[in-house]
């Protein structure tokens, strides 16, 4: 163990930054990285203000902070594919290769899987993390290390792309322009959507997903998604509905925007179990995804990123020093409308 200073989440609503013991021995398989920047997410905030999400409480203090990039600066042995100074972002969770799930390739839902800054595992707003070489990914040289930090939060849109299995051409609809909601819109236009019309009740949310070509945004305060839908598609219906809202109300009337055969792709989650229309499923024979974080996705977005086909550069509305943690996650937890994704820049 070595003492580095980090952001610490002490308690609930206690968030400090300060010398912590932290794991730092690069066994073989390993790599030690110099984090560079580290996003801070909408769970990060919520383990500051609420104390836990779900069945995960922190009941010790918790370095947070899990989109991250940064610079190889040692290697342990066995690793072949990276170099030290070789820039990367790494996946936060890590399973047991072993187990049923990552043998079936469906590594995320392995029950056994420990990510960072999910209580007890600690995070990365520190300078230095030691982790698995196989869930570290190379950077090109022309993906920013912010964008590295994006590759996170952008996996999740990928994954839930990959889930609706979209046809070229297709029109999605997608409820919540938050964070994840903007991204799978994104994912949803690289993967082959043709237009993507996003809802949210929020305008400056809109104008920013807006930004990207192929987004319709609607504003539910003045229209009906179900009767825009409805107009933009001919009454036929979305090919593909992204539910990444987390509102039960959604859930209300969701039935009436996929096409017959169509499918519905969940990604935000209500706190509470929310009913839904099974007869209308049924009768139209939609199709339900469930997405749980992202499996095989790293390489396929920083592809997308080096291509210029996705850039994420305007969803950054600002960096925060390192020494300013505290001001960063006061500032997320106000959720002005117009932030998307507020990152953290380590010292150099
Ligand atoms: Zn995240």
């Amino acid at each position: 163990m070595t003492m580095a200073q980090a952001l610490v989440l002490e308690r609930q609503h206690e968030l400090k930054l300060r010398d912590i013991d932290l794991p730092m021995d690069v066994g073989p398989g390993m790599v030690k990285i110099k984090i560079h920047t580290v996003g801070v997410c909408g769970s990060d905030v919520h383990y500051y203000t609420h104390g836990r999400i779900g069945p995960f409480v922190v009941n010790a203090p918790m370095v947070l902070g899990h989109e991250a990039a940064g610079t190889v600066v040692e290697i342990g042995q066995g690793v072949t594919h990276l170099k030290v100074g070789d820039r990367v972002c790494m996946e936060p969770g890590i399973p047991d290769p072993n187990s049923r799930a990552s043998r079936l390739g469906m590594y995320n839902v392995d029950p056994a899987v420990t990510f960072w800054a999910t209580p007890p595992i600690h995070g990365v707003l520190t300078p230095f993390v030691v982790h698995p070489a196989n869930y570290t990914f190379k950077l090109p040289d022309n993906v920013s290390f912010a964008e590295g930090a994006m590759v996170e939060p952008f996996a999740v849109g990928m994954q839930a792309a990959t889930k609706a299995r979209i046809t070229p051409g297709d029109t999605a609809v997608v409820l919540g322009a938050g964070p994840i909601g903007t991204m799978v819109a994104i994912a949803a236009l690289a993967g082959g959507c043709a237009r993507v019309i996003v809802a949210d009740l929020a305008q400056p949310k809109l104008d920013i997903a807006a930004r990207y070509q192929g987004v319709i945004p609607v504003n539910i305060r003045e229209k009906s998604i179900v009767s825009e839908v409805k107009r933009l598609t001919e009454d036929w219906g979305a090919d593909i509905v992204f539910e990444c809202s987390g509102s039960p109300k959604a859930w209300e009337t969701i039935m009436d925007l996929p096409r017959p055969g169509g499918t519905i792709v969940v990604v935000g989650l209500p706190v509470e179990p929310a009913p839904f229309d099974i007869a209308t499923a049924s009768t139209k024979e939609i199709r339900i995804e469930t997405v749980f974080r992202y499996a095989h996705q790293y390489d396929r977005a920083i592809a997308l990123f080096a291509s210029g086909r996705v850039d994420l550069k305007p969803l950054i509305s600002e960096t925060f020093a390192f020494k300013d943690s505290v001001a960063a996650f006061e500032r997320a937890v106000e959720a002005r409308p117009s932030d998307v994704k507020l990152q953290i820049r380590m010292p150099d």
